[in-house]
């Protein structure tokens, strides 16, 4: 982290913005050693018994394992919610490079308690962006302070990636609505944790656009909040019922009714109809915060394998067999990779935010759904390696390495799943403006990697933005005759543009490693060796995938339906 932070020079260009201008190098060491101190010896150690004993629920009262209500409250009592967010509300005013850092060491510590605050961030992006003044101050200020958490609710049975179908009602009744209905899968809907849970609910009203153009976004809070700020009576919802599931067994998953015996008091947040919209504003949050899930949770598999690497003995120890140094250095040159281009999308991220303009935002919108998805279906890749690398105890749940395979496996499908990433990515972020934002990347990239001496691993990146760039191209002639080359090939293209970014930050820390004043230093020496491998392992990936594009498509749709 200090590597991307202070030599690849993330502090540096967060810097040149007059937000942060003064944000001194003292107070970034001070956070993260905190935050990384609250990670080991807070959240860490009740993460294996959380996953054990998980959430429950009884008489409707839903409850976090052994130790997750407190570890909030020292959370919150340290002042860690309040990091990235407006001072204005009781927020720090950091950048969003250093909330990713603390981000990704929470996570890795404990991805399950992790996803209360990650939700509560959403809720405070959503609320400064859209809320009134009246909201705001009711609302921000606890959010923000993490006194009170937040939810999502998206999620009906029949309605999943395609949003357009819910059928959760508002009523209007003066001041407000009465929201009624069910949704499903609500992370955190209801729980022991904080004073109260303010629920983003996306409903909609009568006589509405029957699709998504009819649905309106509304706060719910559990606990009805006064004029005065002071918390009332209990609001009209409940949690029904847990979900069992494969992993996050201490996060609750609720299913959520809305109305169904008192009525459920909504505020309506923004305009009516433009629901859906605000909702995936805020998601650009959300999204890089389910990225860096895949990266932490890979870093903590890859430590646990890299020790257990070091003590087991067949053959001697096994970190000796060039099998099992050919699954750690994949997981670490990826993990390295995944690291710098996250700090590259925060950077991306407090530019569009501090210094908003129409370029930087496609430039984040551009990035979010490739690192959301290449980053998540990295996490489980590399969780699976970590089990390899551990034999038949890696498949034994009392190692602790499962659990982080099983925790992994759930990034790749919420937040709208890596299938409706890739096609975000290719319709609405290249086809849509036809491949500028793109082409831009490109363009930036291609000057990071002339900038420097020419080492073999910007050689090799340089062939992987020539593809990138052909490939765009051709996805822009393609498309214009037919859709499902372009939809057939889009998750290979998200792999591609999230291994070339890879690439980039690998090649410049490559340059910066290969200056006189490191050639002892053993860190350097490694980050050397692990660019290296990247450029002869990873990066060779993209001419393969970029076959499966041009010269497979057709027989991804060929087959009719009844020949499955
Ligand atoms: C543990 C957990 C926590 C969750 N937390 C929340 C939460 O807090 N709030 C909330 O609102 N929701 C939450 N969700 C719901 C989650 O966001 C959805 O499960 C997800 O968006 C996918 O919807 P679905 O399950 O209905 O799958 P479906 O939409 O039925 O998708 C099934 C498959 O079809 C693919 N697919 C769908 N449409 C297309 C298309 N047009 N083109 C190509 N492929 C397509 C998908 O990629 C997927 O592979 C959570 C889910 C889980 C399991």
């Amino acid at each position: 982290m200090q590597f991307c932070l202070h030599e690849m020079g993330v502090v540096d260009r967060v810097r040149k913005l007059s937000a942060h201008k003064n944000l001194s190098d003292d107070l970034i060491d001070a956070i993260l050693e905190g935050s990384g101190l609250f990670a080991q010896e807070v959240l860490a150690p009740i993460n294996h018994l959380g996953d054990i004993k998980g959430a429950t629920i009884s008489d409707g009262v839903v409850s976090t394992p052994e130790g997750f209500a407190e570890a909030y409250q020292k959370f919150v009592g340290g002042g860690w919610a309040s990091l990235p967010f407006n001072p204005l509300y009781g927020g720090q005013n950091l950048p969003w490079v250093i909330a990713a850092a603390t981000q990704e060491m929470w996570i890795s510590a404990n991805t399950s308690w992790s996803l209360c605050q990650i939700l509560t961030t959403g809720a405070v992006e959503l609320l400064s962006e859209y809320g009134t003044d009246e909201q705001k101050s009711l609302y921000l200020g606890k959010l923000i302070s993490g006194s009170w958490s937040g939810t999502m609710n998206l999620t009906e049975p029949q309605a999943g990636s395609d949003l357009g179908k819910l059928s959760c009602r508002a009523i209007p009744a003066g001041d407000h609505y009465n929201i009624q209905g069910q949704k499903i899968y609500i992370t955190y809907g209801d729980h022991d944790m904080a004073e109260n849970i303010i629920h983003f609910v996306l409903a909609r009203t009568p006589n509405s656009n029957k699709g998504p153009k009819g649905i309106s976004l509304f706060i719910v809070p559990k606990v009805l909040v006064n004029p005065d700020g002071t918390l009332g009576a209990l609001n009209g919802l409940r949690c029904l019922s847990l979900e069992k599931k494969l992993g996050i067994n201490a996060s609750p998953t609720c299913v959520m009714s809305y109305g169904d015996k008192d009525r459920a008091v909504g505020y309506l947040v923004g305009e009516e109809g433009r629901g859906l919209n605000a909702m995936f504003t805020m998601m650009n949050n959300a999204r890089l915060n389910i990225g860096i899930s895949g990266l932490a949770i890979a870093e903590r598999a890859y430590q646990q394998a890299r020790e257990y690497a070091k003590e087991r003995c067949q053959f001697g120890p096994i970190i000796k067999h060039p099998d099992i140094r050919r699954m750690l250095m994949t997981m670490k040159a990826q993990i390295e990779a995944m690291r710098a281009v996250i700090f590259e999308a925060a950077l991306a991220l407090d530019y569009a935010k501090k210094s908003p303009g129409l370029e930087q935002q496609a430039r984040i919108d551009l990035l979010i759904p490739m690192v959301k998805a290449w980053c998540t279906d990295l996490g489980v890749e590399i969780t699976s390696l970590a089990i390899q690398i551990h034999g038949g105890a890696g498949f034994i749940e009392s190692t602790g390495i499962a659990q982080h395979f099983r925790d992994a496996r759930i990034a790749p499908i919420y937040e709208g799943t890596n299938g409706i990433q890739s096609i975000d990515l290719i319709s609405r972020k290249v086809l849509r403006d036809e491949g500028t934002a793109m082409f831009s990347w490109i363009n930036d990239a291609r000057r990071v990697i002339s900038n420097g001496s020419q080492n073999g691993v910007s050689k090799a990146t340089q062939q992987g933005l020539d593809h990138l760039t052909e490939l765009t191209e051709w996805m822009l002639e393609i498309s214009e005759s037919f859709a499902n080359p372009a939809l057939a090939g889009a998750n290979a293209y998200l792999r591609i543009f999230g291994v070339v970014a890879g690439g980039i930050q690998l090649s410049k820390a490559t340059e910066l490693a290969n200056k006189p004043k490191y050639k002892t230093s053993e860190f350097h020496n490694a980050k050397l060796i692990t660019a290296k491998f990247y450029s002869n392992h990873i990066l060779p990936q993209i001419s393969g995938l970029r076959q499966t594009i041009e010269y497979g498509h057709e027989e991804v749709m060929k087959l009719p339906e009844n020949s499955f």
